[in-house]
Order: structure tokens, then C-alpha cells, then sequence
């Protein structure tokens, strides 16, 4: 059985596509200078230096190196990952309050759901938290990045062995946005319920599970259960699917 409450999936799918994008080009334009640099200053059988000379070479590559990582992580990915963020929170939140209202216009009371400047508030504060959590993503990567450089070095691994290493990183931290990508369209989405709830006076929600084989025990669990406007509401965990749905006091 699979049901996804929110149907964000096309719209999470092509915010993920935008982010992996930017990782890609950097991973184009960091690569080959990485390793150039990195072929050129590992330590080889026939070294003359000193070993004084040896770490003094080896400490200027590495600088050399971060200043390209830094460079280019900032060129590529975090310039211009705030419009795209921002891009993807405030659609997902649109499809949020577009949803909410036709939930609430079934029980029949009269709502329109139009951006406030309270929702522009709420956007705003969904983006800076997305665009940080991302931004730490890209953070850990350069200091993976640099750890396998320093330690290939000092080993004098082989380019190949090297290649690969960094790959993993950089690849890991794709993997880490994507899954952030998901989860915070998610939250905006969700949240832009909760927010078109308050305004209609509705107090309380009902949690619709997503389902799917890789559902967890609690959001099963939660699934048809009706909680108060302010209790934690999803996601409840990293790529949680799961959404809300007003619940109407009868009078
Ligand atoms: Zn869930």
C-alpha cells in the first residue's frame, strides 16, 4: 500500500534535482584542481626534500587546496543555493495553504487562502532554516574533503585511491541535502496548514500517516490521531512524509 498525503513528491523531486546540481558543478570544477595539486605535492619514492622541507611543501598544499574547496564550494553551491531554497519553501508552502483551504471550504466555512504577512513571516523563517541546514551540509563536506587530502598525504596514497575518498565525501553530502530537501518541503507544506487553521479559528488536527514500506512505528502510529494546534506536527523524523488534515468541531 502506498499513499503519499502532501503529493509533494514532483515538487521535492525537482528542488533535489537543483541542489545535486550545484554539488555536481563544483565536484566538475574542484576535481581536477584538487588533484593536480594533490599529484604534484604527495610524497614520492625518489623524495629529495628534507623532511622539514617535505612538511613545509605538504602544509603549503594543503592550504593551497582549502582555499580552492572554500573557493569553489562558495562559487558553486552556497551563491546560489538561497533563491533556490527559498523557491522550493515558499511553493511547497503554497501547495500547503491551497490544500488547507479546500479541506476547510469542505466543511463548509468560508476561507480564501491568500499570502499574509504572516505566512511571508513563516516562509521566511522555513528558508533561513533549510539554507542553514544545508549550509552545514556543505560545511562538514570541506572538512571531509580536507581530512582525506591531509591523510592521503601523509600516507601518499595513490590518485586513484584519492579520487575515490573524496568522492564518497562529496557524495555523502549530496545524499545529507536531499534528504534535508524532502524533509523541509514537508514542514513548509505542513506548516502552511497549521498557520491557515489558526486563521479560521480551528483548533485542532488530525496526522495522516504516509504510507509505504518504509514507514515508521510512529508515525503508524499517529495515523488518524488528532492532536491540538501547537503539539510538534510533521515531520516527525527525517523523510517523514506524513501531512495534516483540519479537524472541525461540531457545534
Ligand atoms: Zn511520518
Amino acid at each position: 500500500m502506498k499513499y503519499d498525503p502532501s503529493k509533494t513528491k514532483t515538487l521535492t523531486r525537482s528542488y533535489e534535482q537543483q541542489v545535486i546540481r550545484l554539488f555536481n558543478s563544483f565536484k566538475k570544477k574542484v576535481y581536477p584542481r584538487i588533484l593536480a595539486l594533490y599529484r604534484m605535492n604527495k610524497p614520492k619514492m625518489n623524495d629529495k626534500h628534507t623532511l622539514d622541507g617535505r612538511v613545509k611543501i605538504q602544509h603549503n598544499a594543503i592550504s593551497d587546496i582549502t582555499n580552492i574547496i572554500d573557493n569553489y564550494s562558495y562559487q558553486e553551491i552556497n551563491s546560489h543555493l538561497k533563491p533556490i531554497v527559498n523557491k522550493y519553501v515558499r511553493q511547497a508552502y503554497d501547495r500547503g495553504g491551497k490544500k488547507a483551504e479546500s479541506y476547510i471550504v469542505k466543511d463548509n466555512i468560508e476561507f480564501k487562502y491568500f499570502f499574509t504577512p504572516r505566512d511571508l513571516q513563516a516562509v521566511s523563517v522555513l528558508a533561513q532554516n533549510n539554507f542553514r541546514l544545508i549550509s552545514a551540509t556543505t560545511e562538514l563536506m570541506k572538512k571531509d574533503m580536507l581530512t582525506v587530502i591531509t591523510q592521503g598525504m601523509l600516507e601518499g596514497q595513490s590518485i586513484h585511491k584519492m579520487a575515490k575518498a573524496l568522492n564518497g565525501k562529496i557524495n555523502k553530502s549530496k545524499y545529507n541535502c536531499r534528504r534535508i530537501a524532502r524533509t523541509e518541503v514537508l514542514r513548509s507544506y505542513n506548516q502552511a496548514h497549521i498557520n491557515q487553521y489558526k486563521k479560521v479559528g480551528i483548533k485542532r488536527w488530525e496526522w495522516i500517516t504516509a504510507w509505504d514500506d518504509r514507514t515508521c512505528d510512529m508515525c503508524m502510529g499517529n495515523d488518524g490521531r488528532v492532536f491540538k494546534i501547537g503539539d510538534p506536527q510533521p515531520p516527525l523524523h527525517p523523510n517523514c512524509r506524513c501531512s495534516v488534515k483540519p479537524v472541525v468541531e461540531s457545534k
